[in-house]
């Protein structure tokens, strides 16, 4: 197993994948989006120029067919699944993060789910696999305050686990988890937990109101319609460059079907802009992509144009 992984491989490697599709193998050759394997494992290291950075998994879990593609027929769902040779019942979501170490800073880019279900919470164990203390981190980056991206703020004494660091969100997704209308447009359980894990961080939230560098080669860059201030982060080192693109999409077949989305997606028309800008721009870039919940874990890899959409390129192999 490599530590370290180059751009020059990962690009053998994505050719290898784009020729099998080309040639109509993706049922008998890799089954690229569930490579068990992959899945099992817990961190990966990689480098991005001179950053450090480190996928951490909190878990995952199995969203229905009907939530993750919420205005699709189920049965259209199940016959693309099926094309990719993936579960038909299920849709496995993995649950990853990202550690970087620039050198100067400590990042992480948001905070686990926590136990919200009894598939997640092992964020922690995995970055003390990775030998990272939690109070070593300065810098914690929010893409959005859904659960499963700030469940994992607070310990068991509802106290901030990262100690030292300076936390960052976008102004407009911390305004409407505190307002009255987020009553409106999500879930009471959503706005509870949002409340009882940001407000503890209040005195060291950073609100980010325009893209902005945030540290030297760290970008945040406003991606909204999955939640009203949800932001994308960008690293860039050297002359590579990675998106994290949190909850843009949560799926690579909303990529390949454009028009499918989830029920999650509070504002869909801003979602759908946002999608076209963000993968339009990291195809044009050939920049790394980790796609937050794209299966396998690390949900690392980079994304093409096509007639139609985009398609994902993981990485298969770590
Ligand atoms: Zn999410």
């Amino acid at each position: 197993m490599k530590d370290f992984i180059n751009r020059r491989d990962f690009l053998k490697v994505s050719v290898l994948v784009s020729s099998s599709l080309c040639t109509g193998l993706t049922l008998s050759g890799i089954d690229f989006y569930y490579n068990k394997t992959i899945e099992k494992k817990g961190t990966y290291k990689f480098r991005i120029g001179d950053f450090e950075c480190v996928c951490l998994s909190d878990g995952g879990y199995n969203y229905n067919l009907e939530d993750m593609f919420s205005n699709v027929p189920t049965d259209c769902i199940k016959e693309v699944l099926l094309k990719h040779g993936m579960p038909t019942d299920y849709i496995w979501t993995p649950y990853t993060y990202l550690f970087i170490n620039t050198g100067e800073n400590r990042v992480l880019i948001d905070m686990g789910a926590g136990q919200l279900y009894d598939t997640t919470g092992k964020l922690l164990s995995n970055m003390k696999l990775a030998e990272i203390a939690p109070d070593s981190i300065d810098t914690v980056l929010i893409t959005h305050a859904h659960p499963d991206h700030i469940g994992g703020a607070l310990d068991e004494n509802d106290k901030p686990v990262y100690t030292n660091a300076q936390y960052f969100i976008w102004k407009e997704e911390w305004d409407f988890w505190f307002s009255e209308s987020a009553f409106e447009k999500a879930p009471e359980e959503f706005i509870r937990i949002a409340r009882k894990n940001l407000g503890p961080l209040k005195d060291r939230v950073n609100l980010v109101d325009r893209e902005s560098e945030i540290l030297p080669g760290i970008n945040m860059i406003p991606a909204p319609g999955h939640t009203p201030g949800h932001a994308v982060v960008s690293l860039s080192s050297g002359d590579e460059q990675l998106f994290y693109i949190g909850d843009t999409v949560l799926h690579p077949l909303h990529l390949e079907h454009p028009d499918w989305s989830p029920v999650y997606d509070i504002i869909p028309e801003k979602a759908a802009i946002s999608k076209c800008k963000i993968f339009d721009l990291v195809a044009d870039l050939e920049a790394w992509v980790i796609g937050q919940h794209f299966p396998p874990f690390p949900s690392l890899g980079h994304v093409t144009k096509q007639d139609v959409g985009w398609k994902w390129h993981p990485i298969t192999e770590i």
